[in-house]
């Protein structure tokens, strides 16, 4: 088996050396058919020379280096397509992932598994703005996507390159492979690794990710569930806000035939009109969801189900 290791590089001069040496070190007693993709994300720093010279002198090493600083998600998409592996590994250029780590992950996947997610049980990062929301976060992600992983953030998993082929990333989407990959029948699993202190260069992340990631979580959960049935959830709520429309026209009526009060004193009124009005607007949301449901998937030929076997078709 043969496999391909992804790193995103943003500014990591100081690790790249030192990532390579402990990337041999813990590959090469394994196989040595694999290849290191080395992304340089429009870093700014001694990264992109660093990672010439590394690059001169092993030729497993390949390196793809960005127009500008497009963000990680971007920078491993960049990667996996130019992957020749069986077996896609993308980690983190920081060495807060550990390489030696690689040879279990791998071993996971020979058991049969499509997914490996590294689960980072003992982070060492900032507990106030990186643990608590992450926290938070991977129990939400766990909750609205029904894939039970303990750490979606952690970079450092191991897919079989077909689960990557039918997957098209976008905005801060890398953590939630596994979860789109379980969508098309993935088989995923977790496995605690190894995870380091920053030693050189700072994080690119802040607190401020952690609602990027609530936004993505939104798309994503309206992507496993409703993107081949929009009608159904905008329909939905639209048939709701209509009845409550009505409900409340009603209402209104009642209390002006029963109890004399005029209609236009009445503040149901106005929530009348503004339910009939949403409730019309959701309806006409969830058919032109579904108009863009079908441009999506017959533009791309892309089918609503995914075949796992096939028997005496050809
Ligand atoms: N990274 C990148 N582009 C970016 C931001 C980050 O390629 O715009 C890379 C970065 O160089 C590192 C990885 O993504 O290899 C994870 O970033 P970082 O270590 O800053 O994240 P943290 O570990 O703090 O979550
Ligand atoms: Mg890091």
């Amino acid at each position: 088996m043969n496999f391909s290791i992804v790193v995103p590089i943003y500014n990591e001069e100081d690790s790249i050396q030192e990532l390579h040496r402990a990337l041999a070190a813990a590959l090469d007693p394994v196989d040595t058919d694999y290849e290191i993709i080395l992304v340089d994300d429009g870093s700014t720093d001694g990264s992109f020379s660093a990672l010439q010279t590394i690059a001169a002198n092993d030729g497993r090493v390949k390196i793809i280096r960005l127009r500008r600083n497009f963000g990680q998600t971007a920078a491993m998409s960049a990667g996996f397509d130019a992957a020749s592996g069986s077996v896609i590994i993308p980690m983190d250029g920081d060495l807060q992932n550990d390489p030696a780590d690689i040879p279990r992950l791998i071993s996971k996947i020979d058991e049969g598994f499509d997914v490996v997610s590294g689960w980072r049980n003992d982070r060492k990062d900032t507990f106030l703005t990186r643990k608590i929301p992450s926290m938070l976060a991977n129990l939400l992600i766990s909750r609205l996507t029904g894939v039970h992983l303990h750490d979606y953030g952690c970079t450092l998993k191991a897919y079989r390159r077909e689960v990557l082929d039918g997957i098209n990333l976008y905005g801060e989407m890398h953590r939630f492979v596994p979860a789109l990959a379980s969508q098309v029948g993935a088989k995923v699993t977790e496995l605690p690794v190894n995870h380091r202190p920053r030693l050189h260069g700072v994080s690119k992340y802040g607190i401020s990710r952690t609602l990027r990631v609530i936004l993505d979580l939104m798309t994503v959960k309206f992507l496993l569930t409703y993107s081949t049935k929009p009608i159904q959830l905008f329909g939905k709520w639209g048939v709701y806000t209509l009845l409550a429309g009505l409900g409340s026209g009603a209402m209104t009526v009642y209390m002006k035939v029963f109890e004399h009060f005029s209609m236009n004193r009445n503040p149901l009124l106005i929530l009348t009109a503004f339910l009939l009005f949403m409730g019309i607007q959701f309806i006409v949301l969830g058919l032109l969801g579904e108009l863009n449901a079908r441009t999506y998937y017959e533009a791309q030929g892309k089918p609503i189900y995914v075949i796992r076997d096939r028997i005496n078709l050809g």
